[in-house]
């Protein structure tokens, strides 16, 4: 995405503790970068989305509630964990990690040199979740943003009222003798479902891609209750299915995967499910609209919770994010990232099986 013509009204200027460079984000009074797309010598890690977590740089940081994680999906990395609120001195930079809301382990960077403090968000959202930390609202003189959602048609139902409507789409497929399969990322959206839904209506299984993830939660200490791997069940044994709610990653619709489950209902679970038309685009009988990002509403109250004068916006719905900005009386501007949104943000734990993944 390009934006020159807000890049160049940013007014980049010596005291900024954070600028764009073709290797990612990168704080000079540290030395490092937050969540770097090139390989680089120090990176700070936000969160372990593959748009964000890129194997290939030297050294690794970033929160020790994210460490399982994050060493699943980069294997072997270098890595330096923070707890939540713990200050490192880098170079002539404090660094702390702060909760985003968005995933397991994600954070917010908070940067603090010469008097001036700078918050870089990742990706985050306000919404309850009971598989990671609550974000954290850090004050600062500038808030690096996502605006993934920033549109006014995105609002989001209370999570409560969402995970309802699954458990009694569920529930009447289970009447039915019907399995339910729930198509969302692997990593993050599908544990939170899991954590989320009615274990008492019947069993819950999960592909193959979403198992690791779990393991590596569970590990981490959340609680997930118990969830069977599909590709354990012998096709003797498949009629179990049609009780159960299985969870699988966006590749696996299409894909002869399906087939052991003999007549089933799918769905799908997203915030662009809010946008008309996307359940019949996906081609899934249910769409569920479910985002690990802020919504419209979340994203101001985020905003304004930090008191930052000077917000930049990295990806999403760039501009009319900035207009919003600067109506509210703030400094507003872009820098251009190559973070993807969560349409992007698949699964690279299940690109093993991305046969049929291609999404619009
Ligand atoms: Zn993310
Ligand atoms: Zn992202």
């Amino acid at each position: 995405m390009n934006l020159p013509e807000y890049q160049s009204n940013i007014g980049l200027n010596e005291t900024d503790l954070v600028v764009a460079r073709p290797e990612g984000l990168y704080c000079e009074a540290g030395d490092f970068y937050i969540d770097p797309w090139r390989p680089v010598e120090r990176a700070v890690i936000t969160h372990a989305h593959s748009d964000h977590a890129h194997f290939g740089h030297r050294h690794y940081l970033a929160s020790q509630a994210g460490a399982n994680v994050l060493l699943s999906r980069l294997p072997g990395i270098s890595l330096q964990t923070l707890a939540y609120g713990e200050v490192l001195v880098i170079g002539g930079a404090r660094v702390s990690l702060h909760p985003a809301g968005h995933v397991l382990g994600s954070s917010q960077v908070r940067i603090e040199h010469a008097g001036s403090v700078w918050v870089a968000s990742g990706d985050y959202k306000l919404d309850a979740d009971p598989t990671c930390d609550a974000f954290e609202p850090v004050r600062c003189d500038t808030f690096i943003t996502e605006s993934t959602f920033g549109l006014p048609i995105y609002r989001w139902d209370a999570p409560q009222t969402v995970f309802d409507g699954v458990d009694s789409w569920w529930r009447h497929n289970a009447s039915e003798g019907r399995a339910s399969v729930l198509f969302c990322y692997s990593f993050g959206k599908a544990q939170r479902v899991l954590a989320s839904v009615d274990a008492a209506i019947g069993p819950l299984f999960c592909h193959g891609a979403v198992e690791p993830l779990n393991r590596a939660y569970r590990a981490a200490g959340v609680r997930l209750p118990p969830v069977g791997l599909v590709a354990e069940i012998p096709a003797k044994d498949k009629a179990v299915f049609r009780q159960a709610l299985i969870v699988a990653p966006p590749s696996a619709q299409g894909s002869a995967w399906l087939k052991r489950f003999g007549d089933y209902s799918d769905a799908f679970a997203s915030g662009w499910m809010r946008l008309r038309g996307a359940r019949r685009r996906r081609g899934v009988d249910r769409g569920f609209v479910l985002s690990d990002h802020a919504d419209w509403p979340s994203l101001q109250t985020a905003i304004q919770a930090t008191g930052a004068p000077r917000v930049i916006v990295t990806h999403g719905s760039v501009e009319p994010m900035v207009r919003w900005l600067r109506e509210q009386g703030l400094e507003a501007g872009a820098f251009d990232t190559q973070y993807g949104d969560d349409s992007v943000e698949a699964d690279a734990a299940g690109a093993d099986e991305t046969a049929a993944a291609s999404s619009p």
